[in-house]
């Protein structure tokens, strides 16, 4: 395993900062769309947590028909809670190598936590959380005393659901990588579609515009991206359009709770149209969604709502629009 696999600046970016898109892309396995052919993927994504997409994951894994379903927010997931699975196998998922001295070998010279930047050796221990294995103690460690090695990141689980097939993961907590998750359960997943021939990929992708939400809309067919009515719902809608429009992949839009402010409701649906781009639902608030979540079921399977019922009349056009043939 090469030392600079975890070179600085290959961070994880998160968030809505500069996001440089090559890099991100650069760190996905092969490409996520290679030799597709049968099967469509749907991602939902959003400018950031907490708008709602993982209600809409789970209604239309709910309502949809011959699918696989796969939790790509890796960084806070809960599509599970909703969905309920029964897990089938279970794998490590390996992250980012760390330095390890031996302390047979160091003689406690010291030059090792003089140049690590990262202040990451205490004691001539190396802190695991601290360490981003960029590899400069090992270059200058005159001992030959330090190694990398493997380090658990986080586990990968292939389910089944009342709903059909199911991937999601669990990364531990401070751990990066999780574009490279993302990019792994994404694969796992078409793996399964071709074996079983599915016609569809529904993924809950990640929030915001990094690498995570970049490994989630890599190679997908369609974005719907749930934005609420307000000023900052409104500015992340445009970075998410924008990056969307970067890797030419066709979006749609889902205003939720558009009644708290139908000003900004309209805003939006203007920009929509601006762009080109089919705002394909309308949701209204109703704390019905929050009872749903609670109770740990899909909205549409909780009980008759309207709100329940917007959501199964937007199934159907968010199908015809990326070309399922369900
Ligand atoms: S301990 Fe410091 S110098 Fe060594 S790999 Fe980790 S971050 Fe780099
Ligand atoms: S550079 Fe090598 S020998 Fe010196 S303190 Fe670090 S691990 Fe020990």
């Amino acid at each position: 395993m090469s030392v600079l696999s975890g070179i600085p600046g290959n961070e994880e970016k998160r968030g809505l900062g500069q996001v440089d898109y090559a890099d991100c892309q650069s760190a996905m396995p092969a490409p996520l769309n290679a030799g597709k052919s049968y099967m469509k993927q749907l991602v939902i994504i959003s400018g950031k947590g907490g708008t709602g997409k993982t209600t809409l994951a789970a209604s239309f894994a709910a309502l949809a028909e011959n699918k696989i379903t796969c939790d790509c927010d890796v960084d806070a997931a809960d599509l599970h809670l909703l969905l309920s699975p029964r897990d089938i196998k279970k794998e490590v998922f390996s992250g980012m190598p760390r330095a390890f001295i031996d302390p047979d070998k160091c003689n406690q010279c010291g030059k090792c936590v003089e140049r690590c930047r990262f202040s990451a050796i205490n004691d001539f221990k190396v802190d695991e959380l601290a360490c981003e294995g960029c590899g400069v103690c090992q270059l200058v460690c005159p001992q030959g005393a330090i190694d990398f090695r493997e380090n658990e990141a986080g586990e990968i689980f292939y389910s089944q659901t009342d709903y059909g097939d199911f991937f999601h993961a669990r990364l531990k907590p401070g751990e990066p990588n999780s574009g490279r998750l993302v990019s792994l359960l994404r694969q796992k997943a078409m793996e399964l579609a071709k074996q079983k021939k599915v016609d569809l990929i529904l993924s809950d992708g990640s929030p915001g515009v990094g690498c995570p939400v970049i490994a989630s809309l890599s190679g997908t067919d369609m974005a719907l991206i749930v934005v609420e009515p307000t000023l900052s719902g409104e500015h992340d809608l445009k970075r998410v359009l924008e990056l969307t429009g970067h890797f030419g992949i066709k979006s749609a839009v889902c205003i939720n709770k558009y009644d708290i402010n139908l000003d900004n409701t309209k805003r939006i649906e203007k920009f929509c149209k601006t762009k080109g781009v089919s705002v394909v639902g309308h949701l209204p608030y109703d704390p019905i969604v929050t009872r749903a979540m609670v109770a740990g079921k899909p909205l549409v399977v909780y009980e008759d709502s309207g709100v329940g019922n917007k959501v199964k009349q937007m199934w159907p056009k968010v199908k015809d629009l990326i070309g399922d043939k369900q």
